[in-house]
């Protein structure tokens, strides 16, 4: 009996990498072609003020299995992933930066694992953060800590977004259409039976990360308000715990003065005590906020991308 052939999908997002999808494209090709397996190559301009877009063209011009689908502003690589999810036709689908930080040269071992059938993802995690700042790495293991233990998705530490998955799972990520994506979390909570690939840490080709520090902050508070509700939980035992304590307080107060009388005293401790529980109060706000906020972008249901431009039939244009 003669294997069919299955078709692999790329899901390459792009945000200014002119310098670095030239490259990224020879080295894949190249991994592809010996594969003998049929392609195509999703590339999504999330948006660039660079010359992204016209790379992208001139490598559709002389390849036909590349498609590309340009947003009409920057909406971040998460929604770039979800263009190239909903729009991708292959029988395994892979998600893959542009800036050769992950390896095509996986590929192949990634799909053999999952042509024997016992998989149905294939994950990569760095083992080492080799040529990344120390503090960087020092809050990136924090956060995957934290997370890991308020969350019901496992997120492995190092994982990276470079994933190889068949159909069924596709199909489960489009169908998560929530607004505030996170990849990561996202992989992880539509379950299925995943291989971990561990490789070392490689450094960006060209060009330059588009995460600051902040940014990075930023995506982590994201994940986990949008894989736990354990900090709504933590407000709430800390507004029941500090109660007590302002109890027993009280209790202090009123013996005090029955047994001795009261003289003014204590005034400086009194402002640590009142500006201690505003600050806590403002904080338990914020993380209501939090929680608000994300509930209200998710309510208003506006679309996750816009493309203004592609060569690609049947795309689904806004979703
Ligand atoms: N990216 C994107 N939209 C953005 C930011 C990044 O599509 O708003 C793409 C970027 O072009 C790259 C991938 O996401 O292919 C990972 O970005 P980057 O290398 O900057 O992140 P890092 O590897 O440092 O985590
Ligand atoms: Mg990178």
């Amino acid at each position: 009996m003669t294997e069919k052939k299955k078709t692999i999908s790329l899901i390459v997002p792009c945000f200014n990498e002119e310098e670095a999808l030239p490259l990224f494209y020879e080295e894949t090709v190249k991994v592809l072609k010996e594969l003998k397996e049929d392609y195509e190559m999703i590339l999504v301009n999330d948006g660039s003020s660079d010359r992204t877009l016209s790379v992208m063209k001139e490598l559709a011009e002389k390849d036909k299995k590349v498609i590309y689908l340009s947003f009409s502003r920057n909406y971040g690589k998460e929604a770039a992933m979800y263009a190239g999810f909903v729009n991708a036709t292959g029988d395994y689908v892979c998600t893959m930066d542009a800036d050769m930080q992950d390896p095509p040269g996986l590929l192949p071992q990634m799909l053999e694992i999952l042509k024997k059938g016992e998989y149905d993802s294939v994950a990569t995690r760095r083992v080492s953060r080799k040529g990344e700042s120390k503090i960087r790495s020092f809050f990136a293991r924090l956060f995957y800590r934290i997370i890991n233990r308020i969350s019901n998705a496992e997120i492995v530490d190092g994982a990276r977004d470079f994933r190889l998955m068949d159909r069924k799972m596709v199909d489960a990520i489009v169908q998560m259409s929530e607004y505030n994506r996170f990849s990561k979390g996202i992989f992880g909570w539509v379950g299925f039976r995943t291989y971990w690939l561990p490789f070392e840490n490689v450094e960006r080709i060209a060009g330059k990360t588009s995460w600051s520090f902040w940014g990075l902050v930023k995506y982590a508070i994201d994940g986990i308000i949008n894989f736990s509700d354990v900090p709504l939980n933590i407000a709430t035992w800390f507004g029941i715990g500090m109660s007590f304590v302002a109890f027993i307080m009280l209790i202090f107060v009123i013996v005090r003065k029955l047994i001795y009388g009261d003289p003014v005293a204590g005034w400086a401790s009194t402002m640590s005590v009142i500006i201690f529980i505003g600050g806590i109060q403002l904080l338990c706000l914020g993380i209501m906020g939090q929680y608000i906020g994300k509930t209200y972008l998710e309510v208003k249901n506006r679309p996750h991308y816009i493309v203004s431009e592609t060569n690609g039939e049947n795309i689904t244009k806004i979703k």
